[in-house]
C-alpha cells in the first residue's frame, strides 16, 4: 500500500478530541473536548471525534458507547463516521513497512521483565529509556525466539532514525518553538508485541490521514511529540500545529473542578448537573456553541 495515503478530511483548522475507551470520561477529558472544540470553533472550523481503541486489552465497546453518548450530551459535534483505531490496522502497517524499508525498526523479544532486569542489572547500566535492546539478550537465545515464531515488539533504531531525519523543530502554541528531543524515548516500541501499533504510531498516522491542522491535548502528553515529529518526518507526513493545555488539576482556581474532578460524567448527569452546569466545571471561561 502506499504509504502516506491521502487525508480524506479537512478544510481549514481541524481539531480532534481522541479519548481511549478504557474508562469513564471525567472533568479533565471535558475541559480537553471543550478546548479543541473551542479552537476549532474560533477558526471556523471542526473538531473531530477519534476512538482510540487499540489495546485491546483494555479498551471496552461500552465505554467506547458511554463516552460518545456523554460527549454529545454535553453538546459537542462532530462529523461522522469517527475514525476508530482499531479498524486501521492496515494504515499502521504501512507505515511500519516503510520505516522497515528504510532499516528503522528491529525486533526486540524481550518481555517487559526481562528488559527491565537486564537494565537493572548490576553490569548494564540502568537507563531510563532502552536503548539496543536486541542487544541485552545473547543472539543464541535470540535466534531460538525467533525460530520459535515468539512474540516480538518492533523498536525504532533511535539514533539512525535521528541522524536521517536531521534536526527537527515543533511549535507549541501555549510555549513556542521546540527542539524536537525524541532521544529521550530511546529506542520507542512502535509495535507492541500484543499490538501491531502503539500509541506514538497511530496517533501520528490519523493526524496526518485525517487532516488534523491542530493537535490539543493534555501537557502530560507534551513530550510525546518530540516522537510525533521524528515520525512525521521518516514518513513524510505534514505537520500540525500543537497546543498542550494545562490540566484541570492544576488549577486551583477552579473549586468546583476540585471537588469533582474525579466523578465521571454520566455520574455527574445522573446526579442532576446539567450540560451547562458540567461544562462550566469543566471550565468557567469556555463557551461552546
Ligand atoms: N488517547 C489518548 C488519551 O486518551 C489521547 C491521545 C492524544 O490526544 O494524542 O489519553
Amino acid at each position: 500500500m502506499p504509504f502516506p495515503p491521502r487525508p480524506t478530511s479537512g478544510h481549514g483548522t481541524v481539531t480532534r478530541f481522541a479519548p481511549s475507551p478504557t474508562g469513564d470520561l471525567h472533568l479533565g477529558h471535558a475541559y480537553s473536548a471543550l478546548f479543541a472544540a473551542a479552537e476549532a470553533a474560533r477558526a471556523g472550523g471542526t473538531m473531530l471525534l477519534r476512538v482510540e481503541d487499540i489495546d485491546v486489552t483494555r479498551c471496552r465497546p461500552e465505554f467506547e458507547a458511554r463516552n460518545l453518548e456523554v460527549l454529545r450530551w454535553l453538546g459537542l459535534t462532530w462529523p461522522e463516521p469517527v475514525r476508530r483505531q482499531s479498524e486501521h490496522l492496515d494504515d499502521y502497517q504501512a507505515a511500519l513497512d516503510r520505516l522497515k524499508e528504510m532499516g528503522l525498526l528491529y525486533r526486540c523479544f524481550l518481555s517487559r521483565r526481562e528488559l527491565n532486569e537486564a537494565l537493572s542489572a548490576p553490569h548494564g547500566a540502568p537507563e531510563v529509556a532502552p536503548k539496543d535492546t536486541d542487544l541485552l539478550l545473547p543472539e543464541k537465545e535470540r535466534l531460538k525466539r525467533e525460530e520459535e515464531g515468539a512474540p516480538f515488539a518492533l523498536r525504532l533504531r533511535m539514533a539512525r532514525a535521528m541522524e536521517r531525519a536531521g534536526a527537527l523543530t515543533w511549535h507549541d502554541r501555549a510555549r513556542g518553538k521546540q527542539d524536537a528531543r525524541p532521544q529521550i524515548f530511546g529506542d520507542v516500541v512502535l509495535a507492541r508485541r500484543d499490538i501491531p501499533t502503539s500509541y506514538h504510531l497511530s496517533v501520528t498516522v490519523d493526524d496526518a490521514l485525517q487532516g488534523v491542522t491542530l493537535v490539543t491535548r493534555g501537557e502530560d502528553l507534551f513530550d510525546s511529540t518530540h516522537i510525533h515529529r521524528l515520525l512525521q518526518a521518516l514518513l513524510g507526513l505534514p505537520v500540525p500545529d500543537y497546543h498542550h493545555h494545562g490540566l484541570l488539576r492544576d488549577d486551583a482556581g477552579k473549586r468546583l473542578a476540585k471537588r469533582y474532578q474525579s466523578a465521571a460524567l454520566r455520574d455527574l448527569r445522573a446526579d442532576g448537573h446539567s450540560a451547562e452546569d458540567v461544562r462550566r466545571m469543566a471550565d468557567p471561561d469556555l463557551t461552546v456553541e
